[in-house]
Parts: C-alpha cells; structure tokens; sequence
C-alpha cells in the first residue's frame, strides 16, 4: 500500500505520505496475550507475538508510535533485542531512517561500546558497535515493554555516549507500577506508550 496525498494543501501533488494517521479506534490490550507465571512465578508476561501477528494491529501500532516525529529530524532508530528489532525495523522504514541494533553481550561481530545494567538477580549487558551512530544524531529508542526501565536506561547512556542524542523511545506496552517510563520522562526523553498494565 503507498500513501499518498495528492491533494493535501500545503504539500505538492504525489508527495508520499511518510508518517500515516493512527488508527484511533485500535484497542491494543486484547491482542496482547497474557502469560502467567512465565518465566517465573508471579511474573504476567505481556507476549506481543500475538499484536505481531494481527495485520491491522501491527500496522496500527507503528503509526501510532511514529506519529510524535511526524515532520521531526529523526536520522536513527534504535531496537533493543529482540522483540525492538520487529518493531523498531518498522518504526524505521516508516520514518524513512537507519536502523540500529542494540544487542545482548556478545552478540554483535565488530568492535562494541557496551554498558551494564542491574537485574533483579545479577548484571545483563547491551552493546552497539562503536560507528552505529554518528555525533549529533538524533536517535528513538524502540522495545516492545518497558517495566524497570533498567534496560532502556542502558541504551540511552550507550547511544549518548558514542555521541547521539535520543530525542524519544517508544514502548507497545508500559508496566506503570515499575516506574520505568517515568525515570525515562525523567532524563527529559519524549516517551510514547500504547497501552499500560496497572497492578503488574
Ligand atoms: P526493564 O529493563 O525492567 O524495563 O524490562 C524491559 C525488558 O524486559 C523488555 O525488553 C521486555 O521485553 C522485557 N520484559 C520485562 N518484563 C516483562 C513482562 N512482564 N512481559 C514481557 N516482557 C517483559
């Protein structure tokens, strides 16, 4: 499908519609399915394999999540492995940018930057190569879920640290309760969620 808008006022005839209307009507907690007890008990795991799987969901999702940067300079986004790699490949594509991956240790094959973060029980690490941004690039941050917010902390610091700027990150889901989204409004990063789970 291409989106075009030859008769919107203000933009010449065949312009290409890059960041689409959302789709308001789209309810997205019933597509997300809920996993109790994994992979521990206690733990309701938001499995968003299913939105995925939704044409109309997933379509609705990305515009939505994009629609912030709509006429904004945005030359980077970054997906958290692995569930951000879907979704901030999307997010890219549609905001006409590069992609960058921000990987568990030990996975990207040339020279990193990596940054350390608290788990509950012990240390995860995420990593960039070091020429995946450039100084001065402005960078959203994509995952499917932020709850701590611990993980997307690290790669804001590991992005600012090789020099980008990230403007935003973007979440399917925020588990409010855990206070995640909030340290991230706190760093004055524009935050965009789509549904929350209260209680979790
Ligand atoms: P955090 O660093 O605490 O914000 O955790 C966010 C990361 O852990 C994301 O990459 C999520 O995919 C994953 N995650 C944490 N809690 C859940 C949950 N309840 N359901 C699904 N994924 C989760």
């Amino acid at each position: 499908m291409c989106h075009r808008r030859a008769a919107t006022p203000g933009l010449p005839a065949g312009t290409l519609k890059l960041v689409q209307e959302p789709d308001k009507a789209m309810d997205f907690k019933p597509v997300i399915r809920t996993i109790p007890d994994h992979p521990k008990k206690g733990i309701q795991f938001r499995d968003v394999t299913t939105l995925f799987g939704n044409p109309r969901a997933f379509r609705a999702a990305v515009d939505a999540l994009v629609q912030p940067y709509a006429g904004v300079r945005i030359d980077k986004v970054a997906g958290i492995e692995a569930r951000g790699f879907i979704l901030g490949g999307a997010v890219a594509h549609q905001l006409s940018t590069g992609f960058v991956p921000v990987r568990k240790k030990g996975k990207l094959p040339y020279k990193v930057l990596a940054e350390e973060y608290d788990l509950e029980y012990g240390k995860d690490q995420v990593e960039i190569h070091i020429d995946a941004v450039k100084p001065g690039d402005r960078v959203v941050v994509v995952d499917d879920l932020i709850a701590t917010g611990g993980t997307a902390f690290a790669a804001i610091k590991l992005l600012e640290r090789a020099g980008a700027k990230v403007v935003g990150c973007c979440f399917l889901v925020d588990l409010p309760d855990l206070g995640g989204a909030d340290k991230i409004r706190a760093l004055g990063k524009e935050v965009t969620t789509l549904v929350m789970f209260e209680g979790d």
